[in-house]
């Protein structure tokens, strides 16, 4: 007997990422650039599931709509891996939820890196792509309906496959298990659908075991960024209680480690803005004596690590740090200028202004260091206004940093004008519209970037089981980035236009894969 409602994803987002979650962005390079090989063995190998085709750890958003489902009265429900689909999905399966993160490679770092190294899909592309062809496959075999969500719902909304049903925006938990029954029933549905906001009291806990120990802490944010799709009215702290019964329901899975999501981990038990130290704390020593041996989190920002270094400090001895130094939120550091700050993120310095930024970010950077956190910032340049002047203005703000020696990430992106954001509408970034000092940061950055991964990523790749894969990544990247490092000046002397010759470079060619058994050759020699 199949399920009668089957929720999965790509193979881009149905993976652990072999224990190492900044891998992920592997997937956003080129599919050309990077052998399948490595793809499925390392980078995002596929999920395991049971005998069933059941995933026996499953990504967090797709825990929670099953959740969701289930206590909306609909059990019939299996998440699954999209390798396992062919057998879990049958006669009896009437509807087929799938999860994009970004089916079209339209996230802003696919957008840049497939810009920069010479365009043709992602990795991210091209695992939806297949996807794609099995469930329409699938679809026209058994007759059942396609429901597509997720945070990238906004991609397919602007280029839908005919196999989709429903495309369902915002949050799930109010509204899709009257979808999904109505998709059981036979019942016609609409084809576009945006869920309401639930409360806190109407967010179900999961229910089985998410992948890294996620477990969702806040939702939503209240700095408003016109470029973000997460709106200032969405923020949402979740209850303790229901925190640590999803924290307890993953470490009795086995899962040694708790990955505690959230758009800033400051934001917990926040209101307006203002850092709760205590509940913060709270947070921390609970998940610990719960007993996670490890805790990480997503995301953390500036303004609140300086308003509240302490509380840095102190979750930092909680979750000891010191021990791994592999704790690399991402934050969003977006731009030196003031200018652009002021019209397109105003409410993100807060509680300073947008002339203090340069200072709140190079005060708060030594903050994270002490604290043994090394930040991955992320920069969003090419709003259609900006200039070679603001531009500058980035590049100042980055040299500082380096000059400090801080130890940090710093990823310049083009802005993209998702649709879910204040922004939909504006042109896309292409590589002749984006002010010739891109080039320049962006080199400054990867030079400074290549340096940092040298130092951190053995650290980091310590978390990998499979000391195989560990040593394929250090040796990659370790290859790839002295080789990449000549790019990013050749296209910094011309303004972008190198980008259009790497265009021929095709690693899936037999040349390609012949390097791929050598490097997992090598490394399997010197890694056992
Ligand atoms: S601070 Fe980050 S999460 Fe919040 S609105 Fe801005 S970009 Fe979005």
């Amino acid at each position: 007997m199949c399920a009668k409602v089957v929720l999965t994803a790509d193979q881009g987002s149905f993976t652990s990422y072999s224990g190492v979650s900044t891998l992920g962005y592997v997937a956003c390079m080129p599919a050309r650039l990077v052998p399948r090989i490595l793809m499925d063995k390392v980078f995002t190998p596929p999920q395991e599931s049971d005998r069933r085709g059941e995933a026996l750890r499953a990504p967090y958003a797709l825990r929670k709509i099953e959740a969701a489902l289930h206590y909306g009265g609909i059990d019939d429900v299996i998440v699954s891996p999209p390798g396992d689909l062919e057998r879990v999905v049958g006669e009896d399966t009437k509807v087929l939820g799938i999860s994009v993160h970004d089916p079209y490679g339209m996230s802003p770092v696919s957008t840049k890196l497939t810009m920069i190294f010479g365009g043709g899909p992602s990795w991210t592309a091209e695992f939806f792509s297949e996807l794609s062809q099995k469930v329409s496959q699938l679809k026209k075999k058994y007759g059942f309906k396609v429901f597509v969500g997720g945070p990238a719902a906004w991609q397919i909304g602007m280029n839908r496959p005919e196999w989709v049903d429903l495309v369902f925006n915002g949050e799930a938990e109010e509204d899709l298990p009257g979808l999904v029954l109505m998709g059981i029933e036979g019942k016609d549905l609409p084809r576009n659908f945006t869920g309401k906001n639930p409360p806190v009291s109407k967010i179900p806990k999961i229910i089985k075991p998410s992948r890294f120990g996620e477990v969702q802490v806040t939702r939503g944010c209240p700095r408003g960024c016109q470029f973000c799709s997460i709106t200032p009215e969405t923020f949402r702290s979740i209850p303790m209680e229901d925190i640590l019964e999803e924290v307890k329901l993953n470490l009795n899975s086995g899962e040694k480690s708790i990955e505690l999501l959230t758009d800033d981990i400051l934001l917990y038990g926040s209101q307006r803005l203002v850092t709760n130290h205590d509940a913060v704390v709270n947070l921390f020593s609970s998940v610990r004596k719960a007993g996670a041996e490890q805790i990480y989190f997503p995301h953390i920002s500036s303004p609140a690590v300086l308003d509240s270094p302490r509380t840095v400090m102190e979750l930092s001895e909680i979750a000891e740090y010191h021990k791994y130094r592999a704790e690399a939120p991402v934050v969003g550091l977006e731009s030196g200028s003031e200018r652009i700050l002021r019209k397109y993120m105003n409410g993100k310095p807060f509680p300073w202004k947008p002339a203090d930024w340069k200072n709140v970010i190079l005060d708060s950077t030594p903050i994270l260091n002490d604290a043994y956190i090394t930040p991955c910032y992320t920069m969003t340049v090419g709003f259609e206004d900006e200039t070679d002047e603001d531009v500058e203005q980035s590049i100042d703000l980055v040299q500082s940093i380096i000059d400090n020696r801080y130890r940090a990430w710093i990823f310049p992106l083009a802005v993209i004008p998702m649709t879910s954001s204040r922004l939909r509408g504006k042109p896309f970034p292409m590589i002749d519209k984006l002010p010739g000092k891109y080039w320049e940061l962006l080199y400054i950055a990867w030079s400074y970037d290549l340096k940092m991964s040298r130092e951190m990523l053995p650290e980091m790749t310590k978390r990998m089981g499979n000391s195989v894969s560990r040593h394929i990544v250090n040796l990659m990247t370790d290859r790839i980035f002295s080789r990449i490092g000549g790019i990013f000046k050749e296209l910094a002397e011309s303004h972008g236009q190198k980008a259009y010759e790497f265009s021929d470079i095709n690693l899936n060619s037999t040349i390609g894969f012949l390097k791929s058994i050598y490097w997992l050759g090598l490394a399997s020699i010197s890694g056992s």
